[in-house]
């Protein structure tokens, strides 16, 4: 039987924690007495530096039930450095982490067909949405437009997975290899191989609280997500730079030849048209080179990605359950 550990990233998240622990604790304990997870299974509440009571409760709930651990982090640093924080604390102590958010959107009746899976022999097991009824149009469509831009730009992604996945120990080990700073999991959990599959599910909606993803934050996900593993787009520019180039070659001739006809008089237009469309251009590029210098920067630097500031973990983790 495999130790699971559920690794739970959590920022401002009070109100759902109370009702998540309690069922969480129900599932985990359906789960060791359907003989699919051990006894040393554990939840892991990654507090990402919230400002509310919420590492008070985790800290709170550890005492009283032994299944509860949690991890602090120094400050708000993130949703995916908090799982990355998570998954490395459960490295080690677990034969197989599941990363889910604390608001339970994923369904966690599905829990138990990722360790059957993993049982199987799977390393990576990915939860995908079945349907995406319940977003709004606006989400559904960027959502979809997103991972069709991201396939075009040679990025290799699981369609509709976010962060509700199954890793086993050999996979955990192979991320803690991944030591980039712009993190963007979804991106580096195919990278790393191994033998995976797909669990489906209904993504419900949030039973309390409010999105901690707001539209920003979004976008500089999605931005990272592409800038982080791609280097297409500096392709596009160098290709729409040869483009301009060949037609500012048509362009100089026609002036030439205008020149020469006599009738170049109003020229004025044209050349105000050129200087801002290639000031803009050449702005444009320097700002995409920008991000990608800026990404060199972050990683040349290597700075840590997470620093744990407290830890409650009731362990007692049996050597005898490893997996070899
Ligand atoms: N989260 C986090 N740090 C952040 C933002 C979010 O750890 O800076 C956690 C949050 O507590 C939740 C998960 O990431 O467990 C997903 O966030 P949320 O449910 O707000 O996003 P949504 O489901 O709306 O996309
Ligand atoms: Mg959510």
């Amino acid at each position: 039987m495999p130790v699971v550990y559920f690794v739970v990233p959590c920022y401002n998240e009070e109100e759902v924690l109370p009702e998540t622990i309690k069922r969480l604790t129900i599932k985990l304990f359906k789960l060791i007495e359907s003989g699919r997870a051990s006894k040393q299974s554990r939840m892991l509440f990654v507090d990402d530096g919230s400002k509310d009571k919420t590492w008070e409760l985790i800290e709170q709930f550890g005492k009283e039930n032994k299944f509860v651990g949690g991890i602090k982090l120094s400050r708000n640093r993130g949703h995916q450095n908090a799982l990355l924080a998570g998954l490395m604390t459960a490295r080690g102590k677990c034969d197989c982490a599941i990363s889910l958010d604390a608001d339970l959107q994923d369904d966690i009746e599905v829990l138990d067909q990722f360790i059957d899976k993993y049982n199987e022999g799977c390393e990576v097991v990915y939860g995908v949405r079945s349907s995406r009824d319940k977003d709004t149009a606006f989400k559904r469509g960027t959502a979809q437009g997103y991972y069709k831009f991201m396939a075009m730009l040679g990025v290799d992604i699981v369609y509709n997975h976010a962060d509700y996945r199954l890793m086993g120990s050999r996979a955990l080990d192979a991320l803690a290899e991944y030591k980039e700073v712009n993190l963007f999991l979804r991106g580096i959990v195919p990278l790393i191989g191994f033998r995976s599959d797909y669990v489906y599910y209904e993504r419900s909606e949030r039973f309390a609280g409010e999105s901690k993803y707001p539209l920003s934050k979004m976008l500089k996900f999605a931005a990272d997500g592409i800038t982080s593993f791609s280097v297409k787009p500096l392709k596009i520019i160098s290709n729409i730079g040869i483009i301009i180039c060949f037609l500012s070659i048509i362009f100089f001739i026609y002036s030439l030849v205008s020149f020469f006809t006599g009738s170049s008089v109003a020229g004025w237009a044209s050349q105000m048209c050129s200087i801002w469309f290639l000031g803009g251009l050449q702005m444009l590029s320097i700002g995409i080179v920008g991000t990608y210098v800026g990404k060199i920067y972050s990683e040349v630097k290597a700075r840590p990605r997470f620093i744990i500031e407290k830890t409650v973990i009731n362990e007692d983790y049996g050597k005898e359950n490893k997996k070899n």
